[in-house]
């Protein structure tokens, strides 16, 4: 009789089939989840051989624990597992496979055989599984801990086994996985081998050396460490140094509870953290771990779970910002300023000093020639008596007090005051500053330094939440098409956070009462209107924010047109008392170090 019925029950093996396609996408998914099992079994070395980027063999060796001979087959039972017992335990889990599906999923999609035993038992269990269906389990003599064997991955599915993409693509996803793993554990050992070529040999290490094991020394060398305690999480790990941003793929690491994530949201807060530093097109490379209690996080959301959801997200994203930002300033590897810190300077107390000093036998100039503008002071006790000559290049400074340049000059004995160590160096073309510093000769743009000191001195202004404004004298009214107003009600918010103040004017114009102190008032109308014929009006608040402070910073920079010693010698200690020296805001480089090794090969 025909049977008419539609619905009838799928064999076990087909719904095996059908479930494994979700834990086993392609060889590199059975890596990770043989791997992670391991790693749940207490292992401290895991060996890995692939053939074929996993098409034909893949063996996952470890010394964990071990199964007895019945765990050894129930393993391989779907939802068999040994970590949850209830679905409450889904969320409170900290240990890497939590479905219980894994081992039933790879077996059901191909040859599986496996090596199993236990410290405390006399003999092993050796399993052979086909297709789901058990082939064999019997009593054996092998080494404690698991060895699995994965052969012919969907031999049984041909349609999956066309949809493996070449060798190349499959190795790779294979070695991506492998990377996450050992990247979080550097106190587990790791091989991986392909046809037989040794990839990986990887010993037990710390963190930083795993990470130059796996992605090179290079990487490995130029890393600042982050770690930050807060009661959302607690974020530790490393980022790159500015200079070692890279511009193609760059190692960008998250993991949340020893499992690899991806997360462009704290992704674009650490980009955040750099500030504009990184050189264009790069990109920072970093590798962070976030300890966080298994109920603030949902990691089930993604099938491969390489997504995970964090229930405070908002409040994790500027405390990445911050310890980025921290860990870079702790960096920016501040080369101290070649001050004569033992022997204090000492200038004479009065200008009737003066009087004792003899003039030297040469006259000056008044362009910023720096033998003209050096003078030449007793150290006191174990100075001694400057010589004229190349010389006094190295020696102090007197401020000049934007005065005449002060002629060279000797002290006698008088009295003398302690001061604090005078800036050692001079200008050079107007726009350089040169000093000598441990690292040897800095040549500072001095443009750029005070770009960066004011765009420092703005930014903490804001975050201080005092105003940064001054009233205009004579207020001025600016105008706009209705397109543009629209964009600028957008970015008025941002522009009073710095320092401006308006008040409305008719429809579509704006009285302006007050301006940024750092800029004349035209430069700051001038900014508003280029501001706002740049936006979309779309840009986030701090972005834009910084995108005005930068400006700010920029034209008030450029008001100082010549360049005193005083002001050379202030600059430099406001410079490196910014958190990031090396940088403008815009990321060009303040300063050019001609290191003492060069000098030496150089000029002997
Ligand atoms: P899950 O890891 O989610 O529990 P799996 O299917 O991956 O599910 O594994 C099933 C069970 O088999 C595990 O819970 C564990 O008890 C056991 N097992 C798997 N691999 C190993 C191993 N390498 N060493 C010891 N036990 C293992
Ligand atoms: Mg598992």
């Amino acid at each position: 009789m025909q049977d008419n019925n539609t619905i009838h029950t799928l064999s076990s093996a087909t719904i095996n089939q059908i479930a494994a396609g979700e834990v086993v996408q392609r060889p590199a998914s059975v890596v990770k989840e043989l791997t992670e099992n391991s790693i749940d079994a207490g292992a401290t070395q895991i060996d890995i051989v692939v053939q074929d980027a996993g098409r034909t063999f893949i063996k996952v060796i470890d010394n964990g624990k071990g199964m007895s001979a019945e765990d050894s087959v129930k393993a391989f039972e779907r939802h068999a597992t040994s970590k949850i017992n209830d679905a409450q335990d889904l969320f409170s889990l900290r240990t890497m496979g939590f479905r219980g599906e894994a081992l039933a999923s790879i077996a059901a999609v191909s040859r599986v055989e496996m090596f199993t035993k236990r410290e405390s038992d006399e003999l092993g269990s050796h399993v052979e599984i086909n297709g789901g269906e058990l082939a064999l389990q019997e009593f054996t003599t092998c080494k404690n801990g698991t060895q699995i064997i994965v052969k012919d991955i969907f031999y049984n599915i041909p349609v999956r086994r066309k949809f493996l993409k070449k060798n190349e693509t499959e190795l790779r996803n294979i070695l991506n996985v492998f990377q996450q793993v050992a990247l979080v554990y550097p106190s587990i050992g790791f091989t991986f081998s392909h046809n037989g070529s040794v990839l990986f040999n990887l010993k037990k290490e710390n963190f930083r050396q795993r990470i130059a094991s796996v992605c090179g020394e290079k990487t490995g060398k130029e890393l600042l460490s982050i770690d930050v305690d807060t009661v959302l999480a607690h974020i530790s790990g490393f980022v790159s140094t500015p200079a070692s941003a890279v511009k193609k793929q760059p190692s960008q690491y998250f993991f949340v509870n020893g499992r690899y994530i991806q997360h462009p949201y704290f992704a674009k807060a650490v980009a955040m953290g750099y500030d504009k530093i990184l050189p264009q097109d790069s990109k920072p490379q970093f590798f962070l771990y976030f300890d966080i209690e298994p109920d603030k996080i949902d990691v089930n959301i993604h099938p491969t779970k390489t997504e995970v959801k964090f229930e405070d997200e908002q409040l994790l994203f500027p405390i990445i910002v911050s310890a980025v930002k921290e860990a870079l300033a702790s960096s920016c590897s501040m080369p101290s300023l070649m001050f004569d810190q033992e022997d204090k300077i000492e200038i004479p107390v009065s200008v009737n000093d003066y009087d004792n000093l003899k003039q030297p036998p040469v006259t000056h100039n008044t362009s910023y020639n720096p033998f003209s503008l050096h003078q030449q002071v007793s150290t006191g006790g174990s100075a001694k008596r400057s010589v004229e000559g190349w010389e006094s290049l190295y020696s102090s400074s007197k401020p000049t007090e934007g005065k005449e340049p002060v002629p060279q000059y000797e002290t006698s004995e008088e009295p003398l005051i302690k001061s604090k160590p005078a800036f050692n160096g001079f200008t050079f073309d107007g726009k350089y500053i040169v000093c000598a510093t441990e690292k040897g000769l800095m040549i500072i743009n001095a443009y750029r330094a005070s770009v960066r000191v004011l765009y420092d001195k703005l930014s903490n202004m804001i975050k201080s939440g005092k105003s940064v404004g001054q009233s205009v004298m004579f207020p001025e009214v600016i105008e706009f098409n209705q397109l543009d107003n629209t964009t600028f009600k957008s970015l008025k918010s941002s522009f009073e956070a710095v320092g401006y103040k308006f008040e409305p004017f008719g429809q579509t114009a704006w009285q302006i009462a007050a301006v940024p102190s750092v800029v004349s008032d035209s430069e700051a109308i001038e900014i508003i209107k280029d501001l706002t014929a740049d936006s979309d009006g779309t840009s986030v608040e701090d972005v834009l924010r910084e995108s005005i402070l930068v400006r700010l910073a920029e034209k008030g920079a450029s008001k100082s047109k010549s360049l005193t010693m005083e002001m050379a010698s202030e600059l430099v200690e406001s410079l490196f008392s910014t958190k990031m020296p090396a940088y403008t805001p815009q990321g060009n480089a303040v300063y050019y170090v001609i290191d003492s090794e060069t000098i030496k090969n150089k000029i002997g």
